[in-house]
Parts: C-alpha cells; sequence; structure tokens
C-alpha cells in the first residue's frame, strides 16, 4: 500500500484505467478553491481550464457547497423517474423564466446526454430522419452525438457506420476562410452551401433539426457572423426545421450572458445546456420551446439520475451568483479586460499569434506559423511552459493550434494580470 502512495495519481491512474483516460496533463490535485488548483505536489496552479468551462462560479464557490450540503441532509436522490422534489422543480421554473416564459425543461446528466435528448426529441417531434451539423462540430462521445461531431476524425475513427441521415454544413471560420470577403462581411458561399445541401444531400422535408454550437468549442473557439446564425434561423422557419443551439460549453455565463444566443439576436427551438449548470455536479438539460415539449409524451425518453437533487440545488446557487450575484456581468467585464491584453500580446507577438477571438471569458489566440499556417507544436509548447509556471490552460481547434482561456466568471483584472504575464514569458522563451 506504502509503495503504492509513492507513485503519483497519474501513474496510479494509468494501472487501472485505460490509456483513453489520458487527457490535458498529467498531473494530480487534491483541492480546489476559487480560481485556483492545489496539484498533489503541493503547487497553487491558476486554473484557466475550470474542468472545461464546468467550474465557472470557480471551484468549490462557499453558495454551491452550502446549497448543495443543505441538500443532501434532505434528500441525496429521489429519481425524476419515480417522485418529484423542490430543488428539480425550482430549476426547471427558474430556466423557463431565463428563457423567456415560453419553455420547458427535461434534465439529464451529461451533455451529450442532453445532446442525445435533443435529437431524440426532434426526430420525435418532425417523425423527419434528418440532422444538419457543423464542420468542426463537438456534441458529445456517444454513438449519437459522435455522429454530429466533426472537429476531428479521431472521435469518429473505428466508431464509423454512426447514425445515418447526418450531413455537415461548413461554419464561417472566417479567419481560415477560403472564400473572398468583402467589407468584413460573410462571405455568400456560406449561406448557398445550405441551399446546396438541401439540393444534392436531402432533401429540407426530411430534415429534423440543425444543430448548432452558437460559438463553436472544440473546434476552435469560433465566433460565427451574426447575419449566418439569423440565417439559419431562417432556413429552419422555412423549411419546418427545429434549431438546436448546443450550449453545453457556451452556456451559463461562458460568454458573459446567460446563454451565448443572446449575443445574436436568435432564439433556438431547443437548447441543451450542462458543464457550467450546476458548478461541477453532473447535470444537464434539454430546454425547448412548449408547443414542442409538450410533443413529448410520458415514456418517450428517460433515464435514472436526471435532475439529481444535490446537483440541481447547487444548479439554484449558480442561477444565484450568476444573476442577483453579478457574475454575469463580471464575465462579460473580466472579458472584455482580458481580450484587451491578448490583442496588447498579439502586438508583441504578431508572427505567432494569427488570432485572438472570443465572447465574454470564452477567449482563444490561434497560433500559427509567419505564414499562417497553423502551429500546433507552440500551442503544445506554450500550455506545458505555463503549467510549469503555474497556470493550467487548454488547447483546441481542428488542428490543435488554439489556446483556450476558460477563466471562471469570479475572476478578477489581478488574476488575469498574472496569467497575462505567464504567456508572455512563455511566448518570449519561444520565440526568441
Ligand atoms: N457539446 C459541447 C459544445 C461540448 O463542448 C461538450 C464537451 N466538451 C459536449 C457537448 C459534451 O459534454 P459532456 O462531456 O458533458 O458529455
Amino acid at each position: 500500500m506504502e509503495d503504492c502512495n509513492m507513485e503519483s495519481l497519474y501513474e496510479r491512474c494509468m494501472k487501472v484505467m485505460p490509456p483513453v483516460v489520458k487527457r490535458a496533463t498529467t498531473m494530480g490535485v487534491t483541492k480546489g478553491e476559487g480560481c485556483y488548483l492545489w496539484s498533489e505536489d503541493g503547487r497553487k496552479i491558476l486554473d484557466f481550464a475550470s474542468g472545461v468551462a464546468v467550474c465557472n462560479l470557480g471551484h468549490n464557490h462557499p453558495k454551491v457547497v452550502d446549497a448543495a450540503e443543505k441538500q443532501m441532509k434532505e434528500l441525496i436522490h429521489g429519481g425524476h423517474n419515480v417522485v418529484y422534489y423542490e430543488s428539480y422543480v425550482r430549476l426547471a421554473e427558474r430556466l423557463v423564466e431565463l428563457t423567456g416564459g415560453d419553455t420547458m425543461v427535461y434534465f439529464s446528466n451529461s451533455g451529450a446526454e442532453a445532446n442525445e435528448g435533443a435529437i431524440k426529441l426532434a426526430k420525435y417531434v418532425t417523425k423527419r430522419p434528418g440532422i444538419i451539423a457543423f464542420r468542426g462540430s463537438f456534441h458529445g462521445r456517444t454513438l449519437a452525438t459522435t455522429s454530429l461531431t466533426s472537429s476531428s476524425s479521431a472521435y469518429r475513427k473505428n466508431y464509423e457506420g454512426l447514425l445515418p441521415s447526418v450531413y455537415f454544413a461548413e461554419y464561417p471560420y472566417l479567419y481560415r476562410t477560403p472564400y473572398e470577403m468583402k467589407d468584413g462581411k460573410c462571405p455568400k458561399e456560406y449561406f448557398e452551401q445550405f441551399e446546396n445541401i438541401f439540393h444534392t444531400l436531402i432533401d429540407p422535408s426530411m430534415v429534423a433539426a440543425i444543430m448548432m454550437e452558437p460559438v463553436q468549442g472544440e473546434g476552435g473557439y469560433i465566433v460565427p457572423d451574426k447575419e449566418f446564425v439569423q440565417y439559419v434561423r431562417e432556413i429552419c422557419d422555412k423549411y419546418g426545421i427545429l434549431l438546436i443551439f448546443d450550449e453545453v460549453q457556451s452556456g451559463m455565463g461562458r460568454t458573459g450572458k446567460l446563454f451565448a444566443y443572446e449575443h445574436f439576436g436568435v432564439k433556438p427551438d431547443i437548447l441543451t445546456s450542462a458543464k457550467g449548470i450546476a458548478n461541477g455536479f453532473p447535470l444537464s438539460a434539454v430546454i425547448g420551446k412548449k408547443e414542442i415539449m409538450e410533443q413529448w409524451p410520458a415514456g418517450a425518453h428517460g433515464g435514472t439520475f436526471g435532475g439529481n437533487p444535490v446537483a440541481c440545488a447547487a444548479a439554484n446557487a449558480v442561477l444565484d451568483e450568476l444573476t442577483d450575484g453579478g457574475m454575469l456581468d463580471n464575465a462579460a467585464k473580466m472579458g472584455d479586460y482580458f481580450k484587451e491584453k491578448l490583442f496588447a500580446l498579439q502586438k508583441k507577438y504578431p508572427s505567432v499569434i494569427g488570432d485572438v477571438r472570443g465572447l465574454g471569458l470564452m477567449l482563444a489566440m490561434e497560433m500559427v506559423h509567419p505564414d499562417k499556417t497553423p502551429d500546433a507544436d507552440i500551442t503544445t509548447a506554450i500550455r506545458t511552459k505555463a503549467l510549469e509556471k503555474g497556470l493550467l490552460l487548454l488547447g483546441c481547434g481542428t488542428n490543435h493550434n488554439i489556446v483556450r482561456f476558460i477563466a471562471p466568471t469570479i475572476v478578477t483584472e489581478k488574476e488575469i494580470d498574472i496569467a497575462i504575464n505567464i504567456i508572455d514569458e512563455c511566448l518570449k522563451e519561444l520565440t526568441e
């Protein structure tokens, strides 16, 4: 036993878990508080990964801890297949109110599970088979959500033979567009391609839903053109297709608004939320227009753990902090501050930082070679060096060349300055 404890958590993990659990770092952690994690070797690490956009209020937020603790003493599990309970109903009531009052909510446990639910709901209600997703998308790791995921072929390899009738449209990734851009406007080709899908691949009357991340996450923190998002809404209205926004990563305050769709003036028919919704407890939600949700009858979908009382109590505390606690405003304000600092870094290192982009605290810099080709090596090197210097960062992007910054909404200018200084040092060392 003692020998075993000499090993790191990572080494012990590798003995009992398959390599599929290998991820961004080999760091073991013992504690989290606010914007910081403590590594098993006693280092205090500034965490700008937030468990991949989960701990949007920082680690172990006291109000979340209190709410969960109180709920745990009353009821840990009721089973939403069996009974109803206050934290679950209250959370749904609040989410309905916050999404305009004309919605209904179904709870599950993870982002992928919410997206599965949304896909099933769209198929159930429209009685159509087709789904259109986007190039660069990430919707989860279950078979149906893998079918709609195209940010890396590694996610699909050896799993092919996925859900049929899935088609991919171009996402307007304007930094790398092959089309001509006039006056900074989204090229017309992105609009035309939809009609092309309908002319060549599937008749629109056979399409149940278009599933879209309003800001693409794993694909590279890409903010789409507003007009394009509005056009997708129009396409849906024209053909009776349901618009599903996957807000698993972009939602719950990440972009400085509760949901990213608010930036585009476009409402989806169905929205999925997870990750940050309960600040670390497994919870997700399908939030759909009332007239659609009302057509989903008892027995058509379900699950044992969805809407767990403790997770829902935590989520109610999250909503309190984001709205009344002012954290949405802080995310917007700190996001602007952070982005300005990143633009300043781009000015300092123009040959390697090709692009700085994002909304609120969903920010990224795209790393390039001087000829603008993607530079995955420097991206990895920045992340490795930054962690050595006490800052945890993640990468993303189809070409693995995006450094993403997922600071919690409680972040202060001081912590952003610390992070910027570390990134500056890393870039200095790497470009010298
Ligand atoms: N959708 C998006 C946009 C995501 O970013 C993710 C996770 N990275 C998922 C779905 C899947 O969520 P989960 O891992 O909770 O299943």
